[in-house]
């Protein structure tokens, strides 16, 4: 008697700090991403640390005595998303000049709208690459301790750049001494910079390789920080125990990076044919954010981008969906990364139809966006699948996502380390 008591007292303490509790899901359909298999009628059994214990045919897999299992027999189950480029702190409707009247603690608190958007669209883990004033730390952290509402967070805070390039900030005159926090010139500085951003809290190194579109002042195109910087960043990074994720559109940049051992390429716009195959010999991942270009001609303007960022879009969207085809169709390895905060936080789905129609099937897709994006995130034991040892993050959507990957834009349900996010089901 007593000891029901205080099992429910037990209960009550982790509900209200919404952790997770034992439970299971049936799932009428559940996509076994590593596989590219559609598995019918299936149960995912989780424990009260919100891990998947067992994954097997509703008919035979034995749920722990006291478990009733969530229905979605209705649905298509799949681990949640990941977006590995996201920046969960910017606001998408300021940008250029009106950007600079935004404080960093009105960032954050953009964060902590943008965080609870992304994680009800299906996407519970993004790496955040880029922020003011280590914003995403916060935001990240926030999560963590269950104070706000978001994905499973990995953060990058400032982005490292050269003086006047894409990661410094290039809006003001001279007598307003306005320097980006990230930037960094020379081999040394650059590695200082690195210990500086981990010490704040960094799991990630962001840095800028290349010119980029929303910048004033250079050209995607053109390279910024040299080989010799690059190799220092990435050799430092690597031995603090974190990866690299290079912003790079130009052809030289992309090639500098993977030849300094950095682990992603963000954009990867201008790669050539030698690019692709360094990618590949080094085992680089190539992150093409192929949908924003929509928003950013349709909507920059209003949202303040420079004219010359939105010329910079126009000579530079085209070519970068057309390499997206060629890498792909050249074996490189991808993950899904769009660059959430130039377009609007929780429309990442939008981008899993833009890969479809630039050379992708839906599961090399959604691939990208589950098993690719963990193993560059360094967390494939542990999310992009649902399996015993991972967490307990599942999605599910109606519709069958491998005959029409549009209905990744309409997620449903939502479920980060066994705790409800969204259920849409239950409502009806
Ligand atoms: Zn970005």
């Amino acid at each position: 008697m007593r000891r029901t008591f205080l099992a429910i007292l037990v209960c009550l303490f982790f509900v209200s700090f919404s952790h997770a509790a034992p439970g299971a899901i049936r799932c009428g359909k559940l996509l076994d991403v590593r596989a590219g298999r559609m598995l019918s009628d299936q149960v995912v059994v989780f424990d009260d640390s919100g891990s998947v214990t067992a994954v097997g045919p509703a008919a035979s897999t034995k749920l722990p005595a006291g478990v009733t299992a969530m229905d979605l027999s209705a649905a298509t189950c799949l681990p949640g998303l990941i977006d590995v480029h996201t920046h969960i702190t910017a606001d998408p409707n300021a940008s250029g000049y009106q950007a600079l009247a935004i404080s960093v603690p009105r960032e954050a608190v953009t964060g902590v709208k943008n965080a609870r958007l992304t994680l009800r669209a299906g996407f519970t883990t993004v790496r955040n690459v880029g922020a003011t004033g280590y914003t995403d730390v916060a935001v990240r952290d926030g999560i963590n301790d269950g104070q706000i509402e978001g994905p499973r967070m990995l953060v990058s805070g400032p982005a490292l750049g050269i003086t006047g390039g894409h990661c410094d900030n290039n809006l003001l005159p001279s007598e307003f001494h306005n320097k980006a926090e990230g930037v960094a010139d020379g081999p040394w500085a650059a590695r200082a910079k690195v210990r500086e951003v981990i010490k704040y809290g960094a799991d990630v190194i962001k840095v800028c390789a290349s010119g980029g579109v929303l910048s004033k002042g250079d050209q995607p195109g053109t390279p910024q920080y040299t080989l010799e910087e690059l190799t220092a960043i990435a050799e430092e990074a690597h031995k603090l125990g974190r990866k690299v994720a290079a912003h790079a559109h130009g052809t030289q940049s992309i090639k500098d990076a993977i030849r300094a051992g950095i682990d992603s390429i963000e954009h990867s716009s201008l790669i050539d044919d030698e690019g692709i195959a360094l990618a590949k010999q080094h085992g680089t991942y190539l992150d093409f954010d192929i949908y924003n270009d929509d928003f950013i001609l349709q909507e920059g303007a209003k949202a303040g981008m420079l004219p010359e960022s939105i010329e910079k879009e126009k000579k530079i969207g085209r070519l970068q969906r057309e390499n997206f085809r060629h890498a792909w169709e050249s074996g490189a390895k991808m993950a899904f990364a769009t660059d959430a905060g130039v377009y609007p936080h929780g429309d990442n789905a939008k981008q899993f139809s833009k890969m479809v129609e630039w050379g992708m099937k839906p599961i090399d897709a959604i691939q990208a966006a589950t098993v690719n994006a963990a193993d560059l995130l360094g967390w494939a034991g542990k999310v992009g699948a649902i399996e015993p040892g991972h967490y307990a993050d599942i999605i599910a959507v109606s519709g069958d996502p491998l005959a029409n990957v549009r209905v990744l834009e309409a997620v449903k349900f939502v479920m980060k380390g066994g705790v409800v996010a969204r259920n849409d089901f239950a409502s009806k």
